[in-house]
């Protein structure tokens, strides 16, 4: 009784707002990105036991929390995948969401087209040349090209014999 209703929210990282399908995969996030020594890379499990373990081990004070975004680096805060997060973001969280869904329902009615793939396909440290792309064979042979400059000459050979 009296216990406040909870939605079922998809698990999020409130160091830098990633989603996760799983709070498992949040969590060992947590600990791989937030909670992690920069020294002797032990994970640890919270902001604060960073905080503790580095003032112990290293005798290092650590003013925030390692990779999280502007104003999410309280490394006081004691949170655990989603448990601790302030009771205001998790309200602006789930407004957030909200809008998102409208957008996206909006998005869908006009268009099925889903542009989700965000693989990050890096170019390499050497430079293509924009010669392969003729490989696609969209444009004229080279051959073309050629004849139609030795054509161009020609004509104008012969023109300049004409008036000469
Ligand atoms: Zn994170
Ligand atoms: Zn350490």
């Amino acid at each position: 009784m009296g216990r406040k209703k909870k939605k079922q929210m998809k698990p999020w990282c409130w160091y830098c707002n990633r989603d996760f399908d799983d709070e498992k995969i949040l969590i060992q996030h947590q600990k791989a990105k937030h909670f992690k020594c920069h020294i002797c890379h032990k994970k640890l499990y919270t902001g604060p036991g960073l905080a503790i373990h580095c003032m112990q081990v290293h005798k290092e004070t650590i003013d925030g929390v390692p990779n999280a975004i502007p104003g999410r680096t309280d490394i006081e805060l004691e949170i655990y995948g989603m448990e601790g997060i302030p009771e205001k973001d998790m309200e602006e969280r789930r407004r957030l969401l909200e809008q998102k869904n409208q957008e996206t329902q909006k998005k869908k009615q006009n268009q099925d087209d889903s542009d989700e793939y965000d693989e990050d396909d890096e170019p390499g440290p050497s430079f293509q040349l924009p010669a392969c792309r003729t490989a696609a064979g969209h444009i004229h042979p080279p051959h073309d090209a050629a004849w139609n400059a030795s054509w161009l000459w020609s004509t104008r050979d012969t023109t300049r014999k004409l008036l000469g």
